[in-house]
């Protein structure tokens, strides 16, 4: 441990602050989660030297026998947790397995129907700026007032619009989407059904959530969100022709070298997912997210002017709306994290305000779940994030103390020793 301390000291300290901020604030970004100790040594490890461009057996480099091992159990384990007859484990993001995806069944200047970004959508799912808005033709569906994907608004868009793709998936959305009903309306207009499952596929994973794959042509997910992998991303189908495009989507048609470090750190998570104990965890996260969202729908909070959109939620995180409220997104997530929290601010649909300042909050409890936290821990950083959204003069130091009890009573790699200790 002492060679990054002893060759460069700046980035060593860096990263000893780093994990002392992980390990003394509490983690409630919803697309973020601690991975486990055993997937940052696979991914600290050799295989960074070593380049494999190719598949296992067909590799454009020698040297792979241990590579494509590794590779190949990745692609097992994968395929077994979501029951699927194809997995593509190389994708370096979830921002490059969409861009596969993309690749793999559409065509430059081809219509792409997916949830408007300031609805929840994501930057790859059309946004004007990222490489979907550019090259592809975007069109966007929405949420209706209650808060929820406006199935009829997907229909006649895409009856209006023939798109080549219609993109299922969210970044910021608190409910289950109908599968069934999106592959309805994509066989309808003979369109692809691509579900981006990068939130939720923990919750799949784990049984606790609708799986996309008997419904759509195509998935893909991130492995860093409620998975709980290393930051990642990875494509799945259970369409043979369709697999066949991914392949040669990923490499060579969007990638050279995979990650084979990144690659051995996600088969340690897919294990992982794989054993009972991942299931609990998912159930803890979705626990902790109707206690929050239940908190911050009592009388007092909606006093202070705070709503939960949508009245609740099914999974993994909770959106705050901010509009009646005294603080604006960027005021209430700078509160939380005096207190110790960090959450983002997030639009909210029709936001009044900038997307920098924002009138929202997403509020996500994966990281704290595999930290340990149960209900009663849920309950009580629920009561601090509602105390800490109140009007005027909050007791901030009061309210860091109760998140410090927390976050030592749950110690985060307590086996990790810092690089300057
Ligand atoms: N897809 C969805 C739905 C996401 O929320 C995200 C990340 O926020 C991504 C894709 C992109 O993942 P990455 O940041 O790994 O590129």
């Amino acid at each position: 441990n002492a060679h990054l301390a002893a060759a460069d000291p700046q980035i060593a300290a860096l990263l000893d602050a780093e994990l002392d901020r992980q390990q003394t604030t509490l983690e409630m970004i919803a697309s973020e989660n601690f991975a486990p100790v055993a997937a940052l040594e696979a991914q600290g490890s050799v295989l960074t030297n070593k380049y494999a461009e190719g598949y296992p057996g067909k590799r454009y480099y020698g040297g792979c026998e241990f590579v494509d091992q590794v590779e190949t159990i990745a692609i097992d384990r994968l395929k077994q947790l979501f029951d699927a007859t194809y997995a593509n484990v190389q994708p370096h993001s979830g921002a490059s397995a969409n861009a596969a995806a993309l690749h793999a069944v559409a065509t430059v200047g081809d219509t792409i129907l997916g949830l408007d970004l300031a609805n929840g959508g994501h930057l790859t799912h059309g946004m004007k700026l990222n490489f979907s808005g550019r090259l592809y033709n975007p069109v966007a569906y929405h949420v209706d007032a209650d808060g929820l994907v406006d199935m009829d608004e997907v229909r006649a868009l895409a009856l209006e619009h023939r798109p080549r793709v219609i993109i299922a998936g969210w970044s910021a959305y608190p409910r289950q989407l109908d599968f069934a009903a999106f592959r309805a309306i994509a066989d309808e207009v003979d369109a692809v059904l691509w579900v981006d499952m990068a939130h939720f596929a923990g919750l799949v994973a784990a049984g606790l959530h609708p799986s996309p794959l008997p419904h759509a042509h195509i998935v893909t997910t991130t492995t860093h969100k409620t998975l709980g992998g290393p930051r990642g991303g990875v494509i799945l189908t259970n369409d043979e022709a369709v697999a066949k495009k991914i392949r040669s989507a990923v490499f060579p048609g969007q990638q050279g070298g995979p990650l084979e470090h990144v690659i051995a750190a996600k088969a340690v998570a897919f294990k992982m997912a794989l054993e009972p104990g991942f299931r609990e965890r998912q159930e803890r996260t979705i626990e902790g997210a109707r206690i929050v969202a239940d908190r911050l729908m009592a009388a007092d909070a909606r006093d202070a002017g705070v709503q939960v959109l949508s009245g609740g939620t099914d999974v993994h995180l909770v959106l705050v709306d901010l509009r009646e409220s005294e603080l604006d997104g960027q005021q209430a997530e700078d509160r939380l994290h005096e207190v110790g929290i960090t959450v983002n601010r997030n639009a909210v649909p029709n936001d009044p305000r900038p997307p920098m300042v924002t009138s929202g909050l997403r509020i996500g409890t994966p990281a704290l779940a595999t930290r340990g936290f149960a209900a009663e821990e849920f309950g009580e950083v629920a009561d601090v994030i509602a105390e800490a959204l109140k009007p005027g003069d909050v007791d901030i130091q009061g309210l860091r103390k109760r998140v410090a009890v927390l976050a030592e009573r749950f110690p985060l790699y307590p086996d990790i020793t810092p690089f300057t200790a």
